[in-house]
């Protein structure tokens, strides 16, 4: 056979396209893997009683975190979140946690000592256990891995590939806080963000470094059946939203005039002239959990839901794959949805 000829390498341009690339390279049937590459974290089949979940996060300095802008105790704290909200997106609970660094040469102990600090604050109110990790110099700035594992009970999963046509979307929490906590920071006070109130301005600062994992609604919705599909929102509504259709081959549309928006971030979009709805559906690292409720289910969803502290708003429906993704406006008009989810590899041509 006359050698392959090499195939054109570049630089990388797609995050997706390179996980979709590496998944068949690597392809292979391994009968406890229930699910690999695709959804918020793997499933395997551990036992008759128990199915394991193990999810990777990694954060990198100048591209998850400013050290300027961020306490070390925030980015521990947000390392950690990445994480428990995958767990939560599978409707698990988190059990054990394995922590790698790579440390600048500018980075002293005390600054380490701070990062778990907020990491272990952040896993503490679910009894996670850290059980090990590995440490290197890093010529680069400071990166943060986090491998958590969970537990669920078998087929009780929620899965991104569960999505029916004529389910109900709902989304927990409020959306776009973290990007608008974002965009104080970016943009220093004075400039713009002089009709921000106090309150409002921490508020969102808040939500950017201190998010929530929704590990007690995940495991709500399990409990109850009330759920077909799950993803959690760490690249931005419509980014994510189309995760969980790809996986599940149906198509969305989305109600622009329901997203839940806080009153701090429609202060924020006012005093700087953006649109919160905009903020809503392209804002990354909200944590919160989009997902599907049959049409069979929502009456006893609702009924239900309204029993609970949790916050669920309707925002959608799923349709046919051929639809797309589309915004229906309140007057019955409908638009493809513009796709901004958060890309690693975007550089200049
Ligand atoms: P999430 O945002 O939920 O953390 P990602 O978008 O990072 O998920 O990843 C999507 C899927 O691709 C997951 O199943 C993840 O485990 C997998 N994945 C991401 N990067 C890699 C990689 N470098 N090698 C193998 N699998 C990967
Ligand atoms: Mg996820």
């Amino acid at each position: 056979m006359p050698p392959s000829r090499p195939r054109r390498s570049g630089p990388v341009r797609a995050e997706f396209a390179l996980i979709k690339l590496l998944q068949a390279q690597v392809r292979r049937s391994d009968p406890q893997v229930i699910r690999g590459i695709g959804d918020d974290t793997a499933v395997i089949r551990t036992s008759a009683s128990e199915w394991t979940l193990m999810t990777t996060d990694l954060l990198a300095d100048g591209v998850h975190f400013d050290p300027a802008t961020s306490s070390f105790e925030d980015i521990g704290y947000r390392a950690a979140i990445a994480n428990l909200s995958d767990i939560a997106a599978m409707g698990g609970t988190p059990r054990f946690m394995l922590v790698a660094i790579a440390i600048p040469p500018t980075g002293s102990t005390n600054q380490i000592q701070r990062l778990y600090r907020g990491m272990m604050q952040a896993v503490r109110p679910y009894r996670v256990s850290l059980i090990g990790g590995d440490t290197s110099a890093s010529t680069q700035g400071l990166f943060v891995s986090i491998t958590l594992t969970g537990t669920v009970k078998p087929h009780r999963v929620l899965l991104r590939s569960g999505a029916q046509v004529g389910d109900h979307l709902y989304v927990t929490g409020t959306l776009g806080d973290s990007h608008a906590g974002l965009g104080l920071l970016r943009t220093p006070a004075g400039r713009g963000s002089n009709t921000l109130r106090p309150t409002h301005a921490r508020f969102l600062l808040r939500r950017h470094h201190r998010p929530s994992a929704r590990i007690a609604e995940g495991q709500w919705l399990i409990r109850h059946g009330l759920s077909g599909a799950a993803i959690d929102l760490s690249d931005g509504l419509t980014g994510d939203l189309t995760h969980l259709c790809e996986e599940s081959r149906v198509g969305a549309e989305l109600f622009p005039a329901a997203l839940p928006l806080s009153p701090a971030c429609r202060a924020y979009a006012t005093s700087r002239g953006l649109d919160a709805v905009d903020i809503a559906l392209q804002g990354g690292e909200d944590y919160e959990l989009l997902f599907t409720v049959p049409a069979a289910q929502q009456g006893r969803f609702e009924r239900l839901a309204a029993c609970t502290d949790f916050r669920f708003t309707c925002i959608g429906r799923i349709t046919s794959r051929r639809s797309g993704l589309r915004l229906r406006t309140e007057q019955g008009t409908t638009h493809p949805l513009v796709v901004t989810s958060y890309e690693h590899f975007l550089r200049p041509c």
